[in-house]
């Protein structure tokens, strides 16, 4: 075991400060990863303040990591020491059921070991994320991150980087698809980026007037306030796909009737209450209303490639341990430019 610095939450209403876990020694298929730098997922704070009704604690949130391989396990021919490497959402699953073995890890029939507010495998040992200078994972759970991207831009693509293109390359976007981005915050800002480089014409839905100069640099050709009055109705029946990334209650009905026929939309934001649902936004149509979650490992390495290929890493305000309630904070007024990210360094002074 090795202790390491981290930065935890002790409960719902507490602010995150500094802590110490244990790490486990590797076994022969682990990898250890120095932990460079950490996005802030607005998933770390559903589950910090147990707004998902399933936390445990202390827990050390985190996955989106990006580090370098310092140590293998001696079965582990992939990766060696100072290799550039990313982990997402899971650290293990049972890699032999129906999900596991069609590369969708993170539906594993035994339960996958989410990085953090989970355990591992044995169902004992909780899991801690990626807020801590050091995480020990399984050799297939640990992604490649192309040399080319810079590390703090890359590590918001292991979570909001798959859990957008996952539901844009399963749409085979292509050119001059209409695609709308609702809420333009991590995720949405990422998939604006994968959408508009898959050739796709992006309209940014947003509730931030402020935001309208970012969603065109980003790739954005056009942008509505949806608080804007008539703004539904000059969007009627405009998109093939909808990614609907948006935290917080809203009504579904009124983005499902921006679809043309056949149209889909994709839920990825996952709001604390259950959303009302009009029959008539789906049947007057033949819409789809979809949910999807994150994305297997193998998809992650192809969203990883993919964004090597095409230079695409998150817009980032790196900041140190410190900050982390603080960046909280300004993610629930939508006041983030695109991800916040983790300087791991700073938990080591
Ligand atoms: P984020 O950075 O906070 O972005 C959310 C955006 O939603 C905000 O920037 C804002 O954009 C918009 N928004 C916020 N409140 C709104 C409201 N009341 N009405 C309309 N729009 C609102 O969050 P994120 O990290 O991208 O995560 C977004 C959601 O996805 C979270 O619920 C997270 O837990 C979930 N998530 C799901 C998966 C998955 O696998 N499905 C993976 C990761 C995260 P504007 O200012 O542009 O309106
Ligand atoms: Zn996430």
């Amino acid at each position: 075991m090795t202790k390491v610095p981290a930065y935890a939450t002790r409960g719902p209403t507490e602010p995150l400060s500094p802590f110490t876990i244990e790490r486990r020694d590797p076994r022969p298929d682990d990898v250890v990863i120095d932990v460079l730098y950490c996005g802030i997922c607005h998933s770390d704070i559903h589950q910090a303040r147990d707004e998902w009704n399933n936390s445990s604690y202390p827990m050390v949130p985190g996955h989106e990591i990006v580090g370098r391989v310092v140590e293998v396990g001696r079965d582990v021919t992939r990766l060696r020491p100072g290799d550039k490497v990313g982990v997402g959402c899971f650290v293990d699953s049972c890699l032999e059921c129906g999900p596991c073995k069609r590369d969708l890890e993170q539906f594993c029939e035994e339960g996958a070991a989410f990085t953090y507010n989970g355990t591992e495998m044995d169902r004992k040992t909780p899991t801690f994320g990626g807020y801590s200078t050091r995480i020990v994972v399984r050799d297939h759970f640990v992604l490649r991150v192309p040399e080319s991207l810079d590390p703090a831009g890359a590590a918001p693509l292991l979570c909001a980087g798959i859990t957008t293109f996952s539901p844009l390359s399963a749409a085979k976007t292509k050119r001059g698809d209409r695609v709308a981005v609702v809420g333009l915050g991590g995720l949405g800002h990422m998939a604006v980026k994968i959408a508009s480089s898959m050739g796709a014409e992006v309209t940014v839905l947003s509730t931030s007037r402020a935001k309208e100069a970012d969603a065109r640099r980003l790739g954005a050709t056009a942008f509505e306030l949806t608080r804007e009055e008539g703004a539904f109705q000059r969007l009627a029946g405009r998109f093939d796909l909808v990614i609907d990334s948006v935290s917080a209650p809203h009504d579904y009905n009124a983005y499902l009737r921006t679809l043309r026929p056949l149209g889909t939309m994709v839920l990825l934001g996952i709001p604390p209450a259950p959303i009302p649902l009009d029959a008539t936004a789906l049947i007057l149509g033949n819409r789809r209303l979809v949910g999807s979650n994150i994305g297997g490992v193998a998809e992650t390495q192809a969203m990883l490639d993919y964004c090597g290929e095409h230079g695409i890493v998150s817009d980032v305000e790196v900041i140190p341990a410190q900050e982390i309630n603080a960046a909280y904070e300004r993610v629930l007024r939508g006041d983030v430019r695109y991800r916040f990210v983790v300087d791991v360094s700073s938990l080591a002074k």
